[in-house]
């Protein structure tokens, strides 16, 4: 915690911001996309926005899991659990992400369906292994921060030998959704979304390390700084990117050097090239399918794979369409767009995804920016 506290001192912000003002060109301006929600969390927690000139501008990116997950894919997951000889288990923000008619895993559960709250791969694993007669099914969600666990257990599935545990896999992979938005037309040809530079997670990065934003990095001509998750890490990436805007440089630099390198973590990437492989396509929420953006698990443990050893059925649904998630997600619209913004929807009671989880920009808002909103309106 003492580590810790150095990097959310009051004084040594207000001086990095300082300095960041100065080094701000007054002429231009200046649009940065955190990717990951962690990142847009601690951004409304700690009120970075407001230390930063108005020239400065934050859009938000994809990088909350719970937030990207289609519709089809939690509307499968409700069915699995719905059968009587599975138990369901996922992380607490995944229980209640709303799915299509206004169903989630949650009030399956109220209806007597036997999901469970984990707050790791490995007590799913447990849970399989004390129930035997059940078919336990861990709904995995996440970027590669949480893939390597997933990774893990379904080896130690194989060499318990327990054969009532699976896995219905949702990972996802981080560079593929940058280049996606890069891609997008609002980007590219129509400029709703304006896009200089990328703050980078640093949990990925510590797994995938920094070498694979050098593509598009090089290709975009879009710098890209990894950057930790605490307020002075914020504030000190946005000066690095502003330095890279004002030399005309787009490359891959790394502020969140005590836990992240250009190669990364060998033995976890090592783990998850063992398991899974890349699916060709897959959907996102608001993204849409994007090539070689999900994992699946590899032939050699298709035993462990949910979609296999259940007939999983994926059907297309239409968005409520009061949510504005899928444009928020993009980068296209913010949460206070969204009419139903903290009236309908709530923390409590969540219409879209991207009010569950801490990590969603709608329940970011809401949290931090509430009151100065209804202050202001
Ligand atoms: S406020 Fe709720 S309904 Fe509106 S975009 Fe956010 S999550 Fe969706």
């Amino acid at each position: 915690m003492r580590y810790i506290r150095g990097f959310r001192d009051g004084a040594a912000a207000a001086a990095l911001a300082e300095a960041l003002g100065e080094e701000v060109d007054p002429g231009r301006d200046y649009h940065l996309m955190e990717f990951c929600g962690g990142h847009t969390h601690a951004i409304f927690r700690y009120g970075v926005e407001d230390l930063l000139p108005g020239n400065v501008r934050l859009v938000h990116g994809p990088g909350c899991p719970v937030c990207v997950l289609a519709v089809p894919r939690l509307d499968a997951a409700i069915e699995l659990a719905r059968r009587t000889d599975v138990t369901l288990v996922s992380y607490g923000d995944m229980l209640r992400v709303p799915a299509s008619r206004r169903r989630s895993l949650l009030k399956a559960r109220a209806l007597g369906a036997d999901v469970r709250m984990v707050y790791s791969a490995l007590e799913a694993l447990e849970i399989a292994a004390a129930h035997p007669q059940r078919q336990v099914v861990f709904f995995a969600i996440g970027f590669e921060t949480t893939t390597p666990a997933t990774a893990h257990v379904i080896r130690e599935a194989l060499r318990l030998g327990l054969d009532n545990f699976s896995v219905y896999c949702n990972h996802v992979v981080t560079p593929a959704a940058i280049q996606s938005i890069l891609d997008s037309p609002e980007v590219r040809e129509w400029g709703q979304v304006r896009v200089d530079g990328f703050i980078g997670p640093s949990h990925v990065s510590a797994v995938i390390g920094s070498q694979p934003y050098e593509y598009f990095a090089e290709e975009y001509q879009r710098p890209v700084v990894i950057a930790g998750f605490e307020p002075l890490d914020v504030v000190q990436a946005i000066r690095m990117l502003v330095r890279q805007l004002n030399s005309g440089r787009a490359c891959v630099e790394n502020q969140f050097t005590r836990g992240v390198t250009r190669e990364g973590n060998a033995k976890a990437q090592r783990l998850v090239a063992e398991v899974f492989e890349l699916r060709r396509s897959f959907e996102w929420r608001g993204l849409g399918e994007l090539p070689y953006s999900g994992l699946r698990i590899k032939a050699a443990y298709g035993r462990f794979d949910a979609e296999r050893r259940f007939a999983m059925e994926f059907k297309a649904t239409p968005e409520n369409a009061a949510c504005q998630c899928p444009a928020i997600i993009r980068g296209i619209k913010k949460p206070t767009d969204c009419a139903i913004f903290g009236t309908v929807c709530t923390p409590r009671n969540p219409i879209g995804s991207c009010m569950v989880s801490a990590e969603g920009a709608c329940a970011a808002y809401y949290k931090y920016r509430r009151g100065t909103l209804q202050a202001a309106g």
